[in-house]
């Protein structure tokens, strides 16, 4: 067993210490870690891959968020804003991604001591450290990490840096259609009949599905907001029919249950189990997805039904099957990763989503997101791996820690307090590939 060796970390190359922490990814956590950076006058870089903050929120900003406006706001990232003359959104309203990104995360990244450290349109494709790959351990942790980043007309460069903290998230990372976890089987045949999760049904993404068949994949919340769009999108434009295939035999994630404690969670469950019952969803359970092919017109997935082939046909299918992280990029990082969730390994059993929902998670920071690889730490939506119960109160916590440790606050890093929303929200899907999450 590995011992956690928690003592403050002397860096003794001169070099290193001049170089500045990257942040990983410009989301609600990435900038939550740069505003406490800013608040301790220790010098980042912050990649983000899309062309603006908040790009993965605003993948899916015409979805309401469960949590109010007093439990998706950092502390620093609120002092800071307050400081500009910003003001709070009504702390009791749940907020649409959209409202999200425009009345909070835009602004917040575009205070200047972010701004200026902020780098948009560039992808980090890799991670290690200088002249070093996973193997070699002499001097490692006095050698910086240089980053592989990719830029959008195509540049490649690595950017050096004293510390890494990735809070890329997972949306850009989906799970895929099969049941067994590895790309599908003829997906290239299909890919142009298969969206991601949570389009605008009613909205943007009006004309991919009025007058056809749909057939959403999944059984988390994402699948739900889907579904009840499709059906209301069915009353409206005549031809459209929707079916939700899942592989379960219930989907216990969304379906409403007695002991539910999420006021909304369950209102939604109950919403779609009545689509369900009025026939407005065609529910198709226990398949077990193996591949997908061309189909006249259409599409058919082919799967397994309790011992049979079946193959199911549709013009249009929605992945909402949840989400895992993009470990890649992390190869040549020494991480201790839980073999199932593929959170940290000692996050993983805190936020176990067998036995834990969103609301019950305990309070973590640096202690639980430590990997062997010194100075390198996983948050956010991405420390949580293929779990589906992350809320943004939690992620705040976790890069407070974080960028307390690594300016040598260990009282403070080591004092983990968070007062979780009694209102809170499991609000990503639930991971129909993983054992852990169905
Ligand atoms: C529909 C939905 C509803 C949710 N509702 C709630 C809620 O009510 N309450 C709550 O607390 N949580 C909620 N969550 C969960 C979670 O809080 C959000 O997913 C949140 O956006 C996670 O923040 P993050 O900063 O960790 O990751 P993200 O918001 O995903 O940000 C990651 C950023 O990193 C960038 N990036 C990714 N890869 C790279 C790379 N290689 N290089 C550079 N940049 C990269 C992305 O473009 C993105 O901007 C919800 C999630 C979803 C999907």
């Amino acid at each position: 067993m590995t011992l956690l060796d928690l003592t403050p970390h002397v860096v003794t190359d001169d070099r290193v210490t001049t170089l500045p922490i990257a942040i990983i990814g410009a989301g609600p956590v990435g900038l939550a870690a740069a505003a406490h950076l800013v608040e301790r006058g220790i010098d980042f870089v912050v990649f983000e891959a899309g062309d603006h903050a908040g790009s993965s929120v605003r993948e899916w900003g015409h979805t309401r968020l469960f949590s109010p406006w007093e439990h998706l706001v950092d502390a620093a990232s609120r002092r800071l804003l307050e400081a500009s003359g910003w003001t709070m959104p009504d702390p009791k309203r749940a907020p649409s991604g959209d409202e999200l990104v425009a009345q909070y995360v835009a602004p917040l990244a575009a205070l200047e001591p972010i701004a200026s450290r902020l780098r948009t349109g560039v992808e980090v494709i890799g991670v290690t450290r200088e002249g070093m790959d996973r193997t070699r351990t002499r001097a490692r942790f006095a050698t910086p990490f240089a980053l592989r980043v990719r830029t959008v007309d195509g540049a490649i460069e690595d950017v050096a840096a004293r510390a890494v903290i990735d809070a890329s998230g997972t949306y850009r990372s989906p799970n895929p259609l099969s049941s067994g976890g590895l790309d599908l089987l003829g997906m290239a045949e299909i890919a142009d009949r298969v969206t991601g999760a949570l389009p605008d049904v009613l909205g943007r993404d009006r004309t991919v599905f009025a007058g056809r068949r749909v057939t959403v994949v999944g059984a988390g919340h994402s699948a739900a907001n889907t579904l009840l769009a499709l059906a209301e999108l069915a009353r409206q434009e005549p031809g459209t029919t929707v079916t939700w295939l899942i592989r379960n035999a219930k989907a216990v994630r969304v379906s409403s249950s007695a002991d539910d404690e999420l006021a909304d969670r369950a209102r939604l469950g109950n919403r779609v189990d009545r689509a369900v019952a009025d026939g407005e969803v065609a529910l198709l359970d226990g398949v077990e997805i193996i591949r997908g092919r061309r189909a006249g017109d259409g599409v058919e997935l082919i799967g397994h039904r309790r011992g049979e082939v079946v193959a199911h046909a549709t013009d249009v299918v929605v992945n909402a099957t949840g989400f895992r992280p993009d470990l890649a990029m992390l190869r040549e990082i020494r991480l201790e990763l839980d073999e199932i969730v593929e959170a940290p390994k000692r996050l993983a059993p805190l936020i176990d989503p067998n036995v834990h929902s969103c609301g019950t998670v305990e309070p973590h920071g640096f202690r639980e997101l430590t990997h062997p690889e010194r100075d390198f730490f996983v948050v956010g939506m991405k420390s949580y791996g293929r779990a589906p119960t992350f809320l943004l109160a939690t992620g705040y916590e976790q890069v407070r820690s974080v960028t307390a440790w690594l300016a040598g606050d260990t009282a403070s890093a080591a004092t983990v307090e968070l007062v979780l929303p009694a209102t809170g929200v499991c609000s990503t899907d639930a991971n129909e590939a993983g054992g852990c999450c169905s």
